[in-house]
């Protein structure tokens, strides 16, 4: 295992990592980012992303992350693929392990993993897992062009996929488990409205149908009981994200859905030194933008943190 010592490990490379990383590097903190394993985070699994200030024309997501990226590598910011599978903040400076290959110790750690998608469980989902199931639709509509596909969710994950989807395929199904959606009225508008999408209301998914690819899904109203298979060639789950922060699970605090607590009004956790960042510490607002001002804030958290050592202990 390699040792190396670092002053601001960054961890994750969504908007909240690559801001905190463009922050870090511009005060001269020479910041090191490890990527996880979707480098980009899950701005790279979006179509055009048209609320993020500054882009009155919208941005792909994949551009966006690509172009954040560049400019904090502009700054001086080293980045790294690799995954963090150890932590370890029983002292400090904190000992990070990547790819179970190497371990950082850092003195300042900015933890921005992010969240990941939900499914929903059922052992067939799991089953046919990216041979027709799949959580997102801008990644893989394209191989469901002219096919009949559902989406299950009414969040405006859901709305946005079953839109994007109802212009590459025949027929796009939303099932929707309540009678009514989550989604923000203009996104509900754009489903309700597009003659490709049939909403099935007070619908559930019971199984995915199917052997080597989904051939289809059974479904139930659950008010009337009443049961029904439906063809379809992709299912797409969109019902929500967790956070990814497994690793830090008994190390920092956390809400019961694991996503990680800090101090009121910063990025401080509740271990000195390490500092969260992102969707991984927002179950609320979970934007792009909202990402990037507590990358920010947690790049002058940790410069801030790091001063006040370097002061007492000078
Ligand atoms: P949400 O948590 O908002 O919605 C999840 C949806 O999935 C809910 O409607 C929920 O149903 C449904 N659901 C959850 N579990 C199940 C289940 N087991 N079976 C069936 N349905 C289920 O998540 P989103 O990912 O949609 O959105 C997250 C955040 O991101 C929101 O703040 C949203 O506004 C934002 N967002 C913004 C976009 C944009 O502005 N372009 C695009 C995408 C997301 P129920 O309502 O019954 O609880």
């Amino acid at each position: 295992m390699s040792e190396e010592k670092e002053k601001v490990l960054i961890i994750g490379s969504g908007p909240a990592g690559y801001t905190a990383a463009i922050y870090a590097a511009r005060a001269g903190l020479k910041p090191v980012l490890y990527t996880g394993g979707q480098p980009g985070g899950q701005l790279t699994t979006t179509g055009d992303v048209e609320n993020f200030p500054g882009y009155p024309k919208g941005i792909s997501g994949p551009e966006m992350m690509m172009e954040l990226q560049q400019q904090a590598e502009r700054f001086g910011t080293r980045i790294n693929y690799g995954l963090v599978t150890k932590v370890d903040f029983g002292g400090w400076p904190h000992k990070v392990t990547v790819d179970e290959t190497k371990v950082i110790e850092a003195e300042a750690v900015i933890i921005a993993t992010g969240a990941s998608a939900k499914y929903l469980g059922l052992p067939s989902e799991q089953r046919l897992m990216s041979r027709g199931v799949s959580a997102c639709a801008v990644c893989d509509g394209f191989f469901y062009r002219g096919t009949d596909v559902a989406v299950v969710g009414a969040g405006d994950s859901a709305a946005e996929e079953a839109t994007y989807l109802a212009n590459l395929c025949t027929k796009v199904y939303l099932i929707v488990r309540r009678g009514e959606m989550r989604a923000s009225k203009i996104m509900q508008q754009r489903v309700l409205s597009n003659p490709r999408i049939e909403v099935l209301w007070n619908t559930e998914t019971e199984e995915v149908l199917g052997d080597e690819e989904v051939r289809g899904i059974r479904v139930i109203n659950n008010q009337t009981k009443e049961k029904r298979e439906i063809a379809v060639k992709g299912f797409f789950v969109a019902i929500g994200h967790q956070p990814n922060t497994g690793i830090f699970k008994g190390l920092l605090t956390m809400d019961e859905s694991g996503y990680i607590i800090c101090k009121p009004g910063s990025t401080h956790t509740n271990v000195e030194g390490v500092f969260a960042v992102g969707d991984a510490a927002d179950k609320i607002y979970r934007q792009a933008v909202t990402a990037a001002g507590t990358g920010c804030m947690g790049a002058l958290d940790a410069e801030r943190f790091l001063a006040a050592k370097e002061a007492v202990l000078s």
